[in-house]
């Protein structure tokens, strides 16, 4: 099964993207993830890919699109994937499409995480996630279980996103309503876009998109 989740920034993607993939087996393929483990391994790309992102702006489109190509040929991703953050532009989606046509598989389900902008401000300056295995948490909506260590690996230490502050989330705003939006007629046409309520809690959108995928 093929899926990609919706959404601006701050809608939950990665949150019920990790649930996912783990419900169901299937990759999770996150492209703001692959960009940010290629800045940390440095290369002559990273500054300028640090720069953009930190802009809130968005990279462009061959490099994104390099990057998923060589990245669905990997094993894991042989019983499906889901894909967190991609596509995000025209561009992208018919490149997406052309992939999906030359392996011969199809995109099963489009899913819009849809989530007032009001909310987003607050969900992205209050995340922050496990410096060693990167599941992530929340000031107000998810903390640790026990104070100060990650549940899922017992490390101590806790990263925030550079560009998870509130200059550069109106920005990353803007990137998505002039670039991204546009996706969902593209994907409304082919019948396979459905929206869940992003701003209900996470349990309640996760039984959402499971309802969505039962169908
Ligand atoms: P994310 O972790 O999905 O919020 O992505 C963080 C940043 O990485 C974005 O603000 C963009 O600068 C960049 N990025 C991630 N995915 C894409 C994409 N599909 N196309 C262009 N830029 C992207």
């Amino acid at each position: 099964m093929n899926l990609i989740l919706l959404g601006p920034p701050g809608a939950g993607k990665g949150t019920q993207a990790d649930i996912l993939s783990q419900r169901l087996g299937l990759a999770k393929l996150s492209t703001g993830d692959m960009l940010r483990e290629t800045v940390k391994q440095g290369g002559k790309l990273s500054q300028k890919l640090q720069d953009i992102m930190s802009s809130g702006a968005l990279v462009p489109d061959d490099i994104i699109v390099a990057m998923i190509r060589e990245r669905i040929k990997a094993p894991d991703c042989t019983n499906g994937y889901i894909l967190d953050g991609f596509p995000r532009t025209i561009a992208q989606a018919e490149a997406l499409d052309a992939m999906l046509v030359a392996e011969g598989a199809a995109l099963n389900h489009v899913i819009q995480l849809k989530v007032e902008d009001a909310a987003l401000v607050s969900r992205i300056a209050g995340r922050y996630s496990c410096a060693a295995c990167g599941a992530g948490y929340h000031d107000s909506y998810k903390v640790p279980l026990k104070e100060g260590e990650c549940d899922s690996c017992g490390g101590k230490e806790f990263i925030r996103r550079k560009d998870d502050t509130a200059e550069t989330v109106g920005k990353r705003l803007e990137s998505y309503y002039a670039q991204t939006l546009p996706l969902l007629p593209y994907y409304e046409k082919t019948g396979i876009l459905s929206t869940v309520d992003g701003m209900a809690d996470i349990k309640i959108v996760e039984k959402q998109i499971e309802s969505i995928i039962a169908r």
